[in-house]
């Protein structure tokens, strides 16, 4: 069984970004770019699959910029097999990567896909459901716990108060909630191996893709700014500060 991953070149989760000054997005000029983190654990998923002998191949797929390249070269070095950058320079929106990933499931037949449930950068939460829609495959969204045995998937979901246990006949859409499991660090010879998979480069016009934006983005701007604490001397004066001041009771 094949195993497609879909990876994202992402803002590192340690950098704290800025709105752009004139508020039309943030200020990517120089900052630290990574795997989105829930990738690296649908990639991890993928290789503890494969190192069960569930799976046979993973496969690697990023849609972006040539940068992406990184990123999918992190995912070879975590283990995947080999890897496809759908390459261009245009503003992905979570539909436009969910037709390009659906022109490739067409094409390659996985029996999973696992996916983040979220990139890090837009919070979609997008585009492993729309991709399910489209391929007409079920899915198990918000994975904690993944078995796969006898053409179905047993899926541990985290919801609200508890853990719900879900079994999908495979091929199907998985997306990786925090707790899946621990991404291995990827060591220097794994590095140097990943260096000789192969990586293929596809643009979206190949696939029969149209990744013309839907949406527009109006405006973004930053949080309102915290203003100090102030120590109150009694419960009293903190009642009376939540009623009229915060107007919170
Ligand atoms: P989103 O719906 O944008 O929050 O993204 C959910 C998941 O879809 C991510 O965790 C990735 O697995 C996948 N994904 C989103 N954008 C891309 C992209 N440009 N290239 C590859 N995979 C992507």
């Amino acid at each position: 069984m094949k195993i497609f991953v879909p990876v994202k070149r992402v803002v590192d989760y340690n950098v704290k970004v800025r709105v752009k000054s004139d508020g039309s997005g943030m200020d990517l000029a120089g900052v630290k770019m990574s795997m989105n983190p829930f990738d690296e654990i649908a990639v991890e998923e993928a290789v503890r699959l494969k190192e069960k002998g569930v799976a046979t191949e993973i496969i690697a797929v990023s849609c972006g910029v040539a940068q992406c390249q990184e990123t999918l070269r992190t995912a070879l070095a975590i283990g995947a097999d080999r890897a496809i950058l759908v390459e261009t320079d245009a503003e992905l929106q979570p539909l436009a990567v969910a037709k390009i990933l659906k022109a490739l499931v067409d094409k390659e037949q996985p029996g999973l896909v696992i996916l983040g449930k979220q990139a890090i950068d837009d919070d979609c939460n997008q585009v492993g459901q729309m991709l399910a829609a489209l391929t007409d495959m079920p899915q198990a969204t918000f994975a904690s716990k993944v078995e796969v045995a006898d053409g179905k998937a047993q899926v541990t979901r985290e919801v609200d108060g508890g853990l719900e246990t879900i079994s999908v006949a495979l091929p199907a859409v998985v997306t990786t909630d925090l707790r899946l499991n621990e991404p291995r660090y990827v060591t220097l010879p794994n590095i140097m191996k990943a260096k000789k998979k192969p990586l293929e480069n596809v643009k979206p016009a190949d696939l029969g893709v149209d990744v013309t934006p839907r949406l527009k983005t109006l405006k973004v701007s930053e949080p309102p700014k915290r203003g100090a604490g102030v120590k109150v001397p009694d419960v009293a004066t903190l009642v009376d500060k939540l009623r009229n001041e915060a107007k919170v009771i």
